[in-house]
């Protein structure tokens, strides 16, 4: 293994086991990890808890370059904070992942956000030995020149599943309801960005039939391979 700072991309669709991958490959390799899904989460937060009307794509475009929003990018205990307040657990709320679609879809929401991905990739390259960078755009629009692209997917019903598990099973109304938005949050941001197809370039990973482990596994050796 060479010791040259690498990016490794992680994109796919809602459900599919992006973070805990993601985390899991960080940790395995020395890298530091990137969870862009948050920050458009706690762009969102921020629009819900200000008032800001999140289905007016105007006020949504002049209000975005308010919120300071910052990622703590260590894989073990990763952060995210708007204008100094930690939010990570507010960013999970049924409120947001009902309006992040929305949010996501105001073009200078996306423009600020992947300047400040950049930037972070940027820093995590000069300073550490490279970066996991997951979410839906990583590997075609935030960073192209990425050694290492992954999508990782998995069928409807496995990605209902896991995310009913992580929720818990009354919160999120069981698999069934949590299938049903998963889909709707899918077909919202396809309008954005591509959920379903793998960037050129990218290897596909289907995590439908293999453990957490078992992807990690598999997502290490092809970075590895990418490195040389
Ligand atoms: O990954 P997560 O489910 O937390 O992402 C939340 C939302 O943020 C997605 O449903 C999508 O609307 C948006 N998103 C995006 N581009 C990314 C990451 C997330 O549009 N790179």
């Amino acid at each position: 293994m060479t010791d040259k700072a690498i990016v490794v991309a992680v994109d796919g669709p809602s459900g599919s086991g992006k973070s805990s991958v993601s985390k899991g490959v960080a940790r395995r390799l020395g890298l530091r990890y990137l969870d862009t899904g948050a920050q458009y989460r706690a762009m969102t937060w921020w629009m819900l808890h200000n008032g800001v009307d999140v289905t007016d794509g105007q006020a949504v475009a002049a209000a975005c370059v308010k919120p300071v929003i910052v990622s703590g990018t260590d894989p073990d205990e990763p952060s995210i904070s708007v204008d100094g307040e930690e939010v990570g657990k507010q960013i999970r709320m049924a409120e947001v992942t009902a309006a992040v679609s929305a949010v996501a879809g105001v073009q200078p929401v996306r423009d600020r956000l992947i300047a400040l991905q950049r930037q972070i990739i940027t820093a995590a390259l000069a300073e550490s030995g490279g970066v996991v960078a997951e979410g839906r755009d990583i590997a075609d629009v935030v960073y192209p020149t990425a050694e290492s692209k992954i999508f990782l997917t998995a069928s409807p019903e496995a990605r209902a599943a896991r995310r009913s598990a992580e929720l818990g099973a009354v919160a999120s109304g069981g698999a069934g309801t949590t299938l049903a938005d998963l889909t709707r949050r899918d077909a919202e941001d396809a309008k954005t960005t591509r959920p379903h197809e793998a960037a050129p370039g990218a290897i596909i990973v289907d995590a439908t039939h293999l453990t957490l482990d078992q992807v990690i596994e598999r997502v290490v050796e092809l970075v590895e391979a990418a490195r040389g």
